[in-house]
């Protein structure tokens, strides 16, 4: 039984009463039960030794006859008087008369009897055969002429048993009256006496439960202010190691969930017990799905790239890279490490799609570069070769091999400038001197330089800008953009196509766009095109001077600018490029 302080303290009170109360009904009972029966034994007496007077003065015949009337003449009720010889023959009882009488058992051996032959009085306690019931004998000896006995006189207890119930029946009702008040007033007194340890248990456990529960305030000449105090030192300790664990806790969440890696914790069964922001927006996974196995959660590709299938065994540290398809295509890199001290793995999950592609383009660039700068330099040694061969005295074959070799060696020097031209710009150490000026004047000056090549494939080049937009970019930058967008157009549409350059406004941007109506661009290589030495047509490129450089310069110009570049198709046919300018703050 879960009692609580008062609670116990009440019961332990409740009980002492009640043992104290029991304790004193039994001695009382006891006591009473002796005293009662002294006096029945003390009348009883008096009765026997009044009919032994009699027996005596009258001195009848030890026969039934001469005893059995003075029996009955003695043994008035509630009384019996039992006469009986020396050798044990009862002569005469007042409960008992005629044939029964003369049938009684011999009471020779009746203790009562004994202890009056031999002591001068006796008294006993016990059944009565002839009467089926508790009784109390006292005895005195007789003696007259004809022979000596004992008179007997017996009374039934009940009065005793009754008188005794009766007090047994005060007593309880006394008790309960007592319990009743003990319990209000121990209730009373419990809650007095357990004040402060039920203010000390209450704070104890505001302090096990709050951080923010007060201190026990107890008096110094208290009984409980060592224990207060000592509650008091362990709440502060509880409370600064709980601090400091929340401070390590939130840093540490903090760290995890700012990681650019996805971070994926699992435990022995694979099954997934934490996980950072990073691997939630990486992998698609709901919050739900720490507790889920990682099978079940995880696309097919990485379970079998990392191993992961139920029932394989992981090494202790190893990566891999899957691809995953779900939204956007990415390349994902995990290494996976087994947990310490404890069964469990932790992935480290990072998208290297960005630097793959970088790799690739680093490759296809060493690639190109070696590819770009062969072909010029084999044509200059192979003319070279054969000039020095004898060729040099062949005037005509000798002037169209100089002339190849002018054309190689210019092309490998646009080849090595356009090179520098991108590492500067990569670098950042291209200088940017930013102006406002009008932009139609720029768009005329290139559209001038371009005029000739234009006339040589029977092209104009309409110009639609507003002569009064002025925006704020480096001339030159927008220069070069805008040239290397014209000669594109120009080289890479038909005879006689349209080429037109117009402006785009939006809010406070503007588009340049220089637009043409070739044979426009497969969507397929629009993302690729501003890559170094990506080409469409490669073939084509090379024939009409192209080094496949100029959309990657330009967009690097551009971007260094604070600009963007771009490109799209039109309907029914051509390309579009175009670059993003800022507007000037002031209109010209
Ligand atoms: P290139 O030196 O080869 O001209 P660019 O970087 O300037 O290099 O252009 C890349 C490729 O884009 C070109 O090789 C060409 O295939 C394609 N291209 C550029 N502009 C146009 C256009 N207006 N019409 C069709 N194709 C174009």
């Amino acid at each position: 039984m879960n009692l609580d302080i008062r609670g116990n303290y009440i019961l332990s009170f409740l009980l002492s009463v009640f043992v104290a109360i029991l304790a004193a009904d039994l001695y009382l009972e006891y006591a009473l039960g002796e005293w009662l029966e002294a006096q029945l034994v003390t009348e009883l007496r008096r009765h026997a030794v009044s009919g032994r007077a009699l027996i005596e003065s009258q001195a009848p015949p030890l026969t039934h006859e001469g005893m059995d009337p003075i029996a009955n003449l003695l043994g008035q009720e509630p009384l019996r008087f039992t006469i009986i010889a020396a050798d044990g023959v009862v002569l005469g009882d007042s409960r008992v008369n005629g044939e029964q009488l003369r049938g009684m058992e011999n009471h020779a051996t009746r203790p009562e009897v004994l202890m009056a032959l031999q002591e001068g009085w006796g008294r006993s306690k016990h059944d009565s055969v002839s009467l089926s019931k508790i009784m109390l004998y006292v005895a005195v000896p007789f003696h007259q002429p004809q022979g000596s006995g004992v008179v007997r006189v017996a009374m039934g207890i009940e009065s005793v048993q009754f008188v005794q119930n009766k007090l047994r029946f005060f007593i309880i009702v006394a008790s309960f009256i007592s319990m009743l008040a003990a319990l209000s007033l121990s209730g009373l007194s419990a809650q007095w006496a357990t004040r402060t340890q039920r203010y000390v248990i209450a704070c104890a456990q505001g302090m096990a439960s709050s951080i923010h529960a007060p201190r026990i305030e107890l008096h110094a000449n208290d009984a409980l202010a060592g224990l207060a105090s000592s509650l008091n030192l362990l709440a502060e300790e509880k409370n600064e190691t709980l601090a400091q664990l929340s401070a390590q806790k939130s840093q540490m969440v903090t760290v995890l969930q700012s990681m650019s890696e996805g971070v994926l914790a699992l435990d022995g069964q694979h099954i997934i017990t934490l996980m950072n922001r990073s691997v939630q927006e990486l992998l698609h996974l709901p919050a739900s799905a720490i507790g889920q196995t990682v099978v079940s959660v995880l696309p097919g590709t990485a379970i079998s790239s990392l191993g992961l299938e139920p029932g394989r065994l992981l090494e202790h540290t190893f990566s891999a890279e899957f691809d995953l398809d779900k939204g956007a295509p990415r390349r994902i890199m995990a290494v996976v490490t087994s947990l310490h001290d404890q069964p469990g793995h932790v992935i480290v999950l990072r998208d290297v799609t960005e630097k793959r592609r970088l790799d690739q383009i680093r490759r296809d660039f060493v690639a190109n570069v070696s590819h770009e700068l062969r072909t010029p330099v084999s044509v200059l040694q192979a003319n070279a070769q054969t000039l020095l061969e004898g060729a040099l005295e062949d005037k005509k074959y000798s002037r169209v091999l100089v002339e190849a070799m002018d054309r190689n060696a210019g092309r490998l020097g646009r080849i090595i400038s356009e090179l520098l031209d991108l590492s500067r710009l990569e670098a950042e150490q291209f200088a940017m001197e930013l102006h406002e000026f009008p932009l139609l004047v720029v768009v005329g000056e290139v559209v001038e330089l371009v005029r000739r090549a234009a006339q040589e494939k029977q092209m104009v080049v309409q110009v639609q800008v507003d002569p009064d937009l002025v925006v704020h970019a480096d001339v030159e930058v927008l220069r070069r953009i805008l040239t290397n967008f014209l000669d594109n157009a120009i080289k890479y549409t038909p005879n006689q196509s349209q080429i037109t350059v117009r402006t785009n406004r939006y809010q406070e941007r503007l588009r340049l766009e220089v637009v043409d109506n070739g044979p426009g661009i497969a969507p397929q290589h629009w993302d690729r095109l501003f890559e170094r030495f990506y080409r469409v047509d490669s073939g084509r490129s090379r024939k009409v001077g192209g080094t496949g450089l100029g959309l990657a310069i330009v967009k690097h110009l551009a971007e260094n600018m604070g600009e963007k570049v771009g490109m799209e198709g039109v309907e029914p046919q051509g390309s579009l490029f175009w670059v993003s300018l800022s507007l000037a703050k002031r209109r010209g």
